[in-house]
């Protein structure tokens, strides 16, 4: 089967190497590639096997104000051999919102926010105005939503609050990453299934669901809305497409999943 992974991280080449420890040790979540570009492309290679690679989307985070710019710029760098990019602005910095309007005329896909990550809530006063920027720019976002192992005691993007935001913002497309909720199934069905404006991504779902709890999702919200998605270093692709496959679902809704949903919706030939 083809397949597109709509959600994938690597770090500049003299990160990686300590980047990845240190987030593994907080986390406590082994991880399957070096961080590199060029080792994740070859993994994605190697994991391939009989199914055909057609690219991914990087999603970066910056995790300061003053590496929003360097983040961007990698980001924009990255794209290219089967690679298309996010870019992301941290909330508090005083100058994101210009810095989306430099994303979008990078040539970016859209704007990832890790809200762990980026010490906010994502229906924070000071994020709003981000979301109204994106939603006037047609950039899509993308969110982690549900529990985070690196803090996971406190949810910083619940299923709930996505809900609220995706009807503030109608025009906005949303991507409600980890089906929607990492461990909150119940509340990505209750709060977000079925919502125009909002998109999954399968990133590390076969690590906290069952295929029956997978397909039931997708049969709630729609597998026209469903974007394949590994989370790769976290997760593979065998393990991901595994999941995917294991679910009964029809050919049709399993190759709209794995690519065509996202490429209907990031708009690129793959
Ligand atoms: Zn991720």
């Amino acid at each position: 089967m083809k397949f597109f992974d709509s959600h994938i991280h690597f770090f500049p080449d003299k990160l990686a190497g300590k980047a990845l420890p240190r987030l593994s040790g907080i986390c406590k979540s082994p991880y399957f590639s070096d961080g590199t570009r060029g080792g994740t492309l070859q993994k994605m290679q190697d994991w391939q096997g009989e199914d055909e690679f057609a690219g991914a989307m990087v999603l970066h985070i910056a995790t300061s104000a003053h590496q929003q710019k360097s983040v961007n710029d990698f980001a924009a760098q990255s794209q290219g051999d089967k690679l298309f990019c996010f870019g992301s602005v941290f909330p508090t910095a005083p100058d994101a919102l210009q810095e989306l309007e430099r994303i979008k005329a990078l040539g970016l896909h859209g704007v990832k926010f890790h809200p762990d990550y980026q010490e906010f809530f994502i229906e924070d006063p000071h994020a709003l105005p981000l979301y109204a920027k994106a939603q006037e720019l047609g950039l899509p976002v993308v969110f982690h939503t549900g529990r985070d192992p690196y803090s996971p005691w406190l949810i910083h993007g619940h299923p709930g609050a996505v809900a609220r935001l995706a009807e503030r913002f109608p025009k906005l497309t949303i991507i409600a990453a980890h089906m929607g909720g990492m461990e909150q199934p119940e509340e990505a069905a209750k709060y977000l299934a079925g919502r125009e404006n909002v998109y999954f991504d399968t990133a590390f779902a076969s690590h906290f669901l069952t295929p029956e709890q997978f397909a039931h999702l997708v049969r709630l919200h729609g597998a026209d809305k469903i974007l394949f998605a590994t989370d790769c270093p976290w997760s593979t692709v065998p393990d991901e497409l595994g999941l995917l496959r294991a679910a009964g679902l029809t050919e049709e809704e399993q190759e709209n999943i794995a690519w065509k949903n996202a490429a209907r919706l990031f708009n690129i030939s793959i």
